[in-house]
Order: C-alpha cells, then structure tokens, then sequence
C-alpha cells in the first residue's frame, strides 16, 4: 500500500533563496543605477557614462558591500521560505490525517469511498477491472469481551499489518468501519484478487496464535467483487463485496468467496447500507439493491423489474409527465424494500400464522421508515408505503381508499399482483395469464382502482392483438 507521506518542498526551499539573491542583485543595481542618474547631468552621453562608471565603481570598490546586501536579502528570503515550508508541512500532514484512521493507521472509510470512486472512474475510462476485498474478523465481539478492548485494538493494527504484508503498492487498504477491513486492488480480476484474500486470510490465520496465544486465535472472512464483471457502480460494487462476504460468514467464516448470484440469495441487508445506497441516486445501485431483495426470496427474482416494467407501461398509458415516471420507476423497483427487515424463513413459508403475517404485511410500513431518512428519495416514499392499500379501503398499513390512495401505489398495486400471480409462490401454483386477468377483473373496484384495471387489460390485449 503506498504509504502516507509528507515531501518537504525542496523546490519552493530553492526557489525562495534564488529569488532572495535575485532581489539583492537587482535591488543593488537598481540603486547603483539610480545613484548614477542622480549625479548625471542631462544629455545622453554623459549620463550613460556616469552610470557605467557608477556600476563599476560600485561592483568593484563596494563588492563587500554587495556580498553583504545579497546575504541579508537572502537570509531573509531563507526565513520566509522556511515558514511558508511549514505552512505547506502542516498543511499536508493535516490532509493525512483526515485520511488515516487512528486505531489502525490506515486509510479510513472517507479515504476508501474517494479513492473507489476515482479508480472505478479511471478503469471505465481505460476498459480495465478493478476489485474489491472486504474484509471482516470473525466472532470479533467474543474477543473484545475476553480480552478487552484495548486488545482488541492491537488486534485491530495487527490485522491492518498483516493485509499491508499481502497486497501491492498500487492497492489500497482502508479501515471499512467497526472490524471491517476493505482493499481496492486497481486492474485486477476476481481470480487474482480471491488470491489476495486467500493469502490475507491465511496469513492471519497462520500469524495470530504466535501473537495473541493460542486461545485467541483470530481469524477474518472476505468477500470479493469486481467491476465491471459484477457490478457497475461503485455502490453496488460494494453492495456485491458485501454480500460476498455475507456469503462467506453462512458457509462456516474463515474463508473468501467470490460474489455471485447465490450470494445475493443469502445477502441480509443492513438499513444503513441501503440508506447510504439510497443517498446515491444512482440507478444502478437501486438495481442491485433490488436484485438483492428479490434474491432473498427463492420465488420473487426478476420480481422488482417486471413490476417497475409493467408500472412504467401503465403510466405512460395514463400519461404521466417524464418526471412522475421517473418516481414511478425508483418506486416499482423498490416496492419491497421493506422486505429486507422480513427474515427469510417468513419469506418462504407456505402457511403463516398471525404474527409471521404480521411481520409480511409489515413491509410497506418499514419500507416507509427506511426511505424516511434518506431526503433524496421522498418522491418514492409514498409509492412503497401505499402499494398494498385497497381500493375499497381494507388495505394496509393506512386503510386509504379510492384516490386517497396514491396513484403510483394505485399503479404499483396492479403491476405487483399481476406479477406475483403470473408466478410461482409457495403458497400457491402459477396462474395462467387468462386466470390473472379474470382475477384483476374479479378485484376490479374493490382491491384495485377500476380504471387503472381497464387501461392495463386494453394495454395487454392491445400488445396480444399486435403479436398474433
Ligand atoms: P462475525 O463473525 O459475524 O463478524 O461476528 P462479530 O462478533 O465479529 O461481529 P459483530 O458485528 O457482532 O461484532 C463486531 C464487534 O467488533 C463489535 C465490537 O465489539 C468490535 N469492534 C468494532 N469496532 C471496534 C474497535 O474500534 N475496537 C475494538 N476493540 N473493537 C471493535
Ligand atoms: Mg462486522
Ligand atoms: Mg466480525
């Protein structure tokens, strides 16, 4: 890892004693000169005479004169140089530290997102990889409380060594946060950086008996992801990293996995991470966020971006302006953001009792709650709370009825069922396309808004009419 340094600046040093001795030449010149007009009388000739006269005069009888003028014109140069030396130091060693993390003398969490940033920006512009590890010490809280705190920091700068050991100069280790460790390993692929996680891994597995004992032994997990392979964005980069490792943690700890798929299917999503992906704005995050919310339940994949399809296709059917699709289409992909906080065992059950429905029917509502914090993303708030509210008000969480209800969640609502019906679910088969539109016909009024119905089942058999 390329190390925090501070450069004196040798070149503003030099250039400050130049400009010292320049000033004392020239300043004796000038006064020279200015002597020699003096004592000139007019005319051309005599006063250039006088002042070539006066200026070797002066440079040869006066040379200690000279000597000494430039020595203090340059000790004076010297001593501004050398504050302004210092005002560049400190100013340096402040930006560093800004950086550096102070338990472990790494870069720190504000340092890693600036730094991913520009290097996912430099590998776009190039066409090149860049991978990230994400490190996180297993059951770390079991040592802090047999052990203390205090070990458990030198535990924390002892890791922090162990990773520099293992990776190039060119990569850059930061402190993620709390145990978490994160490594950028610039124009690297997934297979050469699961190596560098490996060696990581091993190496503290090898190293930490010798230097903590044998009964504290410590050991780390690691997930890998690379751009542009799994990931687009630098937050959904971190996202896939996340889940990577989240995957590493449920097959045992101890061991570095490399994201996939199956990774997201395991993925918990912790509601600060999904503020921080939220706060972004950057569609390619909400996408992986909704990829990883469908993946936590085997039957919903593919289930966020068929409902935002289908909810983009009614609006533009009930003409909706560029900027309330735009709301519709973070909205429909993110209806069940509150889904994250439903544990997947109630996600995949067949028959569920009062409280386990409770926590199903709670989504919405905490869907809600997550988007509350997150300012960027109000327009979408009421999209998520309300797209399980019914027409005819027995809906939840609010009870709203008839055109209280939103339109994008009156929207939302439609695309959602006919979705989740057209597929499979654990508590039922697939319906037919001709069982799902006699159900929406069935509900029309009472679970959905009627016109809505009638425009999306004319948009259907129009697109049929079409393919035949
Ligand atoms: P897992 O294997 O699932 O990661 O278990 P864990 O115990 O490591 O994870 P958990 O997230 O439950 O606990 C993380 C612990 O890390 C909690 C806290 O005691 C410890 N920790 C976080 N930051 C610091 C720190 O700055 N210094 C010390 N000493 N401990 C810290
Ligand atoms: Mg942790
Ligand atoms: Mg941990």
């Amino acid at each position: 890892m390329a190390k925090p340094e501070i450069k004196m600046s040798l070149k503003y040093r030099l250039l400050f004693y130049f400009g010292g001795f320049a000033f004392a030449a020239l300043s004796y010149i000038v006064g020279v000169w200015a002597y020699g007009l003096e004592s000139a009388s007019w005319g051309d000739i005599l006063l250039y005479e006088s002042l070539m006269k006066n200026l070797g005069y002066s440079l040869t009888s006066h040379w200690p004169s000279l000597t000494v003028w430039v020595f203090v014109c340059v000790v004076i140069a010297a001593v501004i140089g050398y504050l302004f030396d210092r005002e560049v130091y400190y100013r340096l060693r402040a930006e560093e530290r800004a950086n550096i993390d102070g338990v472990t003398e790494i870069y720190n969490h504000r340092h890693f997102q600036e730094r991913l940033e520009a290097e996912i920006e430099r590998a776009e512009r190039y066409g090149r990889t860049v991978s990230l590890i994400l490190l996180d010490l297993d059951y770390f809280k079991l040592f802090n409380d047999n052990w203390g705190h205090q070990q458990g920091d030198k535990a924390l700068k002892w890791f922090a060594g162990i990773c520099k050991q293992s990776i190039r100069n060119m990569d850059v280790l930061a402190r993620y946060g709390g145990e978490e460790f994160v490594v950028i390993l610039p124009e690297t692929g997934f297979t050469a950086a699961l190596e560098v996680a490996e060696r990581i891994r091993q190496s503290a597995e090898k190293m930490s008996a010798p230097e903590f004992g044998k009964n504290s032994r410590i050991t780390a997990s690691a997930g890998v992801a690379t751009f542009p392979d799994h990931a687009k964005s630098k937050h959904s980069l971190i996202l896939c990293a996340d889940a990577a490792l989240y995957s590493a943690k449920q097959r045992g700890r101890n061991r570095s996995m490399i994201y996939d798929e199956s990774c997201s299917m395991l993925h918990h999503i912790s509601t600060n991470h999904v503020g921080a992906l939220l706060a972004s704005e950057d569609f390619s995050a909400l996408e992986a966020l909704a990829t990883v919310i469908d993946g936590r339940d085997k039957y919903t994949r593919g289930h966020s971006r068929s409902v935002m399809e289908i909810s983009l296709a009614i609006g533009e059917k009930a003409g909706m302006s560029e900027e309330e699709l735009e709301t519709l289409k973070s909205a429909s992909l993110l209806h069940d953001l509150g889904k994250s906080g439903t544990p997947e065992e109630v996600l995949d059950k067949k028959t569920l009792d009062g409280s386990e429905r409770m926590q199903i029917e709670n989504h919405p509502y905490l869907g809600s709650q997550i988007l509350r914090r997150v300012q960027e993303m109000s327009s979408i708030l009421p999209g998520v709370r309300h797209h399980h509210e019914r027409y005819d008000g027995k809906g939840y969480p609010s009870g709203l009825a008839g055109n209280d209800i939103p339109l994008i969640a009156r929207i939302i609502a439609i695309a959602d069922s006919y979705d989740a019906m057209t597929n499979h679910r654990p508590y039922r088969d697939a319906m037919s396309h001709e069982e799902a539109v006699a159900e929406l016909k069935k509900c029309s009024g009472k679970q959905f808004d009627p016109e809505l119905v009638e425009m999306f089942l004319g948009m259907i058999s129009e697109s049929k009419g079409k393919a035949a």
